[in-house]
């Protein structure tokens, strides 16, 4: 039941922004689901590296203006060159 998506998240009501997560976190809600294994709620990521535990998700929650992902990459990178850049003196 859950398992498709016939239009893209970004373009359909039925999935929503949360108010305290990302811009760019979407998901959907299956209230009447009642059946065992199929998801109460769907979650989405457009930017296309969805959450895949629970403490990521979270992390998705308290990142409203950006990605939490998409910055400890950028951080990680600036600490690669810097390092770089300490070694090349
Ligand atoms: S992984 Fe990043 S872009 Fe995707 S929903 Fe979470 S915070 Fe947003």
């Amino acid at each position: 039941m859950a398992g498709q998506i016939h239009t893209h998240p970004a373009e359909n009501c039925n999935w929503r922004r949360h108010k305290n997560a990302c811009p760019f976190y979407r998901e959907r809600w299956f209230p009447c689901n009642d059946v065992v294994g199929e998801p109460m709620y769907q979650v989405f990521c457009l930017k296309g590296t969805p959450p895949v535990t629970l403490e990521e998700q979270d992390k998705c929650f308290r990142s409203k203006s950006r990605c939490w992902r998409l910055a400890e990459s950028t951080r990680r990178k600036a600490e690669k060159v810097g390092h770089t850049s300490e070694h090349s003196k």
